[in-house]
Formats: structure tokens, sequence, C-alpha cells
């Protein structure tokens, strides 16, 4: 089995940096795993000789009226044919209307996910995420996609799930 992990969040908390540093120097595109669909951005990802894919979502803005209506199509699809939901939050702008729209609906649709609080290059991790534990969360990584810290422990611990 190889396991899929959905990267999903508001716009702007870094979900296609983490895409690209996970699929880093691989062949982007995949689309002949079984069951998944050529409608969003999947990627081939290994962490050492396993492999595991990774969808990059086009996330979910904040300025619609319902979860449903925020929520891309694709995004909530991503949700559901994943193996893994990486949530992601920004840690210099802390919690916001949206994450905890997101988050309800995680636990309406009984989906176990992963807290990723991004961008905690240069500010106190500990201050960063602290406000995100109203959230319900059981598994938080504190990461800076961009320079890839905490990337591969966080992924370890992820695909120890499976
Ligand atoms: P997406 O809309 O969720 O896909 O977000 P992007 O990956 O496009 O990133 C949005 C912005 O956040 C870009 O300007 C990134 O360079 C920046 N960004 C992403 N990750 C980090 C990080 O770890 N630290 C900092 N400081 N900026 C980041
Ligand atoms: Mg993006």
């Amino acid at each position: 089995m190889i396991p899929v992990i959905a990267l999903v969040g508001r716009p702007n908390v870094g979900k296609s940096t983490l895409f690209n540093q996970l699929t880093r120097s691989r062949d982007a595109l995949v689309a002949d795993f079984a069951g998944l669909t050529r409608d969003r951005k999947y990627g081939e990802a290994r962490l050492g000789s396993r492999p595991y894919v990774v969808i990059d979502t086009g996330g979910i803005s904040g300025d619609e009226e319902g979860i449903d209506s925020q929520m891309a199509g694709q995004s909530l699809a991503a949700i559901e044919e994943a193996d893994a939901v990486l949530f992601m939050v920004d840690g210099r702008e802390g919690l916001n209307a949206t994450d905890e729209a997101l988050a309800r609906h995680l636990r309406q649709r009984n989906k176990a996910f992963h807290l990723v609080v991004n961008k905690i290059d240069g500010i106190d991790a500990d201050v960063a995420t602290s406000d995100f534990y109203t959230l319900g969360v059981e598994s938080l990584f504190a990461i800076a996609a961009s320079h890839g810290r905490g990337v591969s422990s966080m992924i370890e611990t992820v695909l120890e799930g499976f």
C-alpha cells in the first residue's frame, strides 16, 4: 500500500511550498495510482526507500458563507481519498476563523488530521503553536516548509501510522 497524504489549509499557509519540498527532484506528477484522478496535483515522494503520494490542494478561502462553499471541491475530495491529512496553518498569523471551520469539517467527516504549524523560522515555536490547541489537536508538528525544518521527522511520524 502506498500511503496518500493530503495537504489542506487556507491559502498562503505554505501547502505548495511543502509539496515542492517533499517532491523535489522527483517526477512531479503521477496519476497512475489506483483510485486517484487527475483533477488534483499529485506528487510522488519518498522517505528513504519508502514511497508515498502527496496531494497539493488549492486551499480554502475564508470569505464565503458556509464551510462547504469555503472549501474548493478538490480540497474536499483530497480529504476523502487521503490516508493522512496534514492540516496546515500559519504560525505567524495565528488562529483564524477559516482554520476553525476546516477543523470542524474534518471532525464531522471523522477524518483524523495532523496539525502542521508552518513558518516557525525565526519565531518562538512554542508561542506560535499555543494558539492552535483549541482546534482539538491530537498530533501537532511545528515546521518551516521553506527551510525544510522539521519536515522529514514529521513525515517519518506520519508514515509510522501505516
Ligand atoms: P499555499 O497557498 O498554501 O500553497 O502557500 P504557498 O506555498 O504558496 O506559500 C505562501 C507564502 O508563504 C509564500 O510566499 C511562501 O514563500 C511562504 N512560506 C511558505 N513556507 C514558509 C516558511 O516555512 N516560512 C516562511 N517564512 N514563509 C513560508
Ligand atoms: Mg498553493
